[in-house]
This record gives C-alpha cells, sequence and structure tokens, in this order.
C-alpha cells in the first residue's frame, strides 16, 4: 500500500518557527531572551509559518507582524480589569464546542489548532481545555443545533478550523447539511493568510460543493499580511465564488495609525476582502500591552470615514458578556 502523501501545507505548517531565538536570528535581531519571556512561551508557544515570518522587515525589532506573534516580557503584566475569559466564553457553551450567543448564529469551536498563535488571542487561555470538543462530543453539539430551529447559520471557529483535513471538514458538513434549517456556513480563518498553501484544489472543492454560499471571514491585521501568494489564495476563493470578510483587531504597535488603517482596507480590497470587524481589544490577561483606548479607537474611525468610501470602513465593534451582539462603538 503507497501511504497516502501529506498534503504541501500540513508540511509548512509542521516547519513553523517555534523557537523565539531561532526566528529573532532570521530576521538579524539579537536574541534578548529574559525569563518572563520564556514564561510567556512556555504558557502559550510560540508558531510563526515561515512563509509569514518571511513578511516581516530584517532588523526592525518593531515590525507590526512581528509584535503579533513573538512572546513579550510585557505578557507578565497582570491587570485586575483584565481575564482569562474576556468576552463569556465558558457561559455561552451550551455544549462541548458549541457557543450559542447571538440569536440564529452558532459558533462551533471545531478544533484548538492555530497555524500561528497570536500573542493577543482572547482564547489565549482557553484553547488547551475542554472548550474544545473532542470527536465524540461532536454528536452532541450537533444534537442542539438540530434542536433549535432557530440556528439559521453556523460559524466554523475555534482555533482555526481551517487546521482539519479536508476529510474531517467534509465529515463535519456532511452532518449539517442533514440539519434542514442550516441555511448559511461561514467559516473564521487565519490560515488563507498565514498559510496559503491551504487554499488547495481540495478546499475548494469542498467550499464550494456545498448547498450553501459559502462565507470566510478572514483576520487580517496590516497590509504587509497580505503578500503575493495572499492574493493568489485569496483570487482562487473567490473565483470559487466564496464571499471573503475580514476582521481586525485594533492593535497598539500594530495598526493603531491612520495610515495603517487606511491601507489595510485598500489592501484588502485589492484583493477582493471587505473589511467587516475591527474589534477593540478584548480583556486578555497578558495582552494589555496592546490595548487602544476607545476614545482613540473612536477618533481613528473618525479620521478613517474621512478618507475611505464607506465601504472600506469597518465597524468599531467591541464584544462584551451577556449583550444579544457585538456592541458598535
Ligand atoms: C462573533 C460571534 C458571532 C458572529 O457575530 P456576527 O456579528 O454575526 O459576526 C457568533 N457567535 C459568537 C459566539 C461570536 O462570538
Ligand atoms: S488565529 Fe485566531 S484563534 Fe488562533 S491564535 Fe490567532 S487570534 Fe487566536
Amino acid at each position: 500500500m503507497i501511504a497516502a502523501r501529506r498534503p504541501s501545507w500540513q508540511i509548512e505548517l509542521a516547519q513553523a518557527y517555534r523557537n523565539p531565538a531561532a526566528l529573532l536570528r532570521d530576521l538579524e535581531l539579537p536574541i534578548d531572551s529574559t525569563r518572563v519571556e520564556e514564561h510567556a512561551n512556555a504558557r502559550f508557544p510560540m508558531r510563526v509559518p515561515r512563509g509569514y515570518a518571511a513578511r516581516m522587515r530584517k532588523g526592525d525589532a518593531h515590525d507590526p507582524l512581528l509584535r503579533q506573534v513573538l512572546p513579550s516580557r510585557e505578557e507578565g503584566i497582570n491587570r485586575i480589569d483584565y481575564s482569562e475569559d474576556p468576552v463569556g466564553d465558558r457561559a455561552a457553551l451550551r455544549q462541548p464546542g458549541l457557543l450559542h450567543k447571538y440569536h440564529g448564529r452558532a459558533l462551533l469551536l471545531a478544533t484548538n489548532a492555530c497555524a500561528i498563535n497570536c500573542r493577543y488571542c482572547f482564547r489565549r487561555h482557553l484553547r488547551r481545555d475542554t472548550l474544545v470538543p473532542q470527536d465524540h462530543h461532536l454528536e452532541r453539539a450537533l444534537a442542539y443545533i438540530k434542536s433549535h430551529p432557530s440556528i439559521r447559520e453556523i460559524i466554523l471557529s475555534g482555533g482555526d478550523p481551517l487546521c482539519l483535513t479536508d476529510a474531517k471538514l467534509a465529515v463535519l458538513t456532511a452532518s449539517l447539511r442533514e440539519i434542514a434549517h442550516v441555511k448559511r456556513l461561514r467559516v473564521h480563518t487565519r490560515l488563507p493568510v498565514v498559510l496559503p498553501e491551504r487554499v488547495s484544489d481540495g478546499l475548494l472543492r469542498w467550499l464550494s460543493g456545498q448547498p450553501w454560499q459559502p462565507v470566510l471571514v478572514l483576520h487580517v491585521n496590516h497590509a504587509n499580511e497580505i503578500a503575493a501568494e495572499v492574493v493568489a489564495a485569496l483570487a482562487r476563493l473567490r473565483a470559487a465564488r466564496v464571499t471573503l470578510l475580514n476582521q481586525s483587531v485594533l492593535l497598539k504597535g500594530v495598526n493603531d495609525s491612520l495610515s495603517a488603517l487606511a491601507e489595510l482596507s485598500e489592501a484588502l480590497f485589492a484583493a477582493g476582502v471587505l473589511p467587516y470587524y475591527l474589534h477593540l481589544l478584548d480583556r486578555v490577561q497578558g495582552a494589555s500591552h496592546f490595548a487602544v483606548p476607545a476614545s482613540q479607537a473612536r477618533l481613528l474611525m473618525h479620521e478613517l470615514r474621512r478618507e475611505l468610501p464607506g465601504y472600506l470602513v469597518p465597524r468599531l465593534v467591541q464584544e462584551a458578556a451577556g449583550l444579544p451582539y457585538k456592541l458598535p462603538l
């Protein structure tokens, strides 16, 4: 028997940087690793695909892509107004792996895995525990969806759902297709951006083979993330009639300027993606150094509206526990 060949995206994923010193060395930056930095890396390990690292500027310690992924000693800052579950995921958990918080939409945490570990991730403390179901829990999540006819849309999230193999994705959607009241499928993913190899023929077949018009909500925070290979991957998705939207997080030192936000919107549009949400940072413990005050966020939005057409201005929102939708600011 011939062993199945591993797809190129899985090989690329296996070769991702996991060692901060190795990444810094390849970026020609001094290796200044302190105890706290090692501590941060141990709690939430660094993971950066090589293709993503190649978009960082060599010798620039303040590169906006590097800042998103490098474990930093600032993660050791403890704030009483920050928590391990800032948006109330635990309270919205209806079954293992199933969040039902907003009317008509349920969010399935399809996997724990991500191709990249973003330091500001609001699920950075939740991903290692029982929030995400094992395979045998999926039945319970599906039973919940079945018994709630008000659920019209399923959002695949995680982790990053596109870290699942094509075969696992197919099993998932086969089960969802049996539920007549599910009318829309949405996928929240960073993979087409951080690992564009993932947009394989198999994935395109899976997306276009569904009865629903697929919607992909990407996660890009800075125009420099949209390299030529990302543009090509997004073009393939668009050719497969996938609707492409983007959500970003407003991050200090990454995109907290008018020019960074305007360039991001323009680069997204050029690649066929419309800006959807700009999130105020969720107050997750260890990420307070990324926070941009709400007053400054509002000012940036005001300036952005003066600069760009309305359809290139994302909605500034804040997620809060117990509210019926993401709160517009
Ligand atoms: C963000 C989110 C959604 C989707 O909200 P939209 O405003 O429709 O994009 C759904 N469920 C949960 C739990 C969410 O956090
Ligand atoms: S890709 Fe999304 S879920 Fe994964 S670490 Fe980044 S922000 Fe968190």
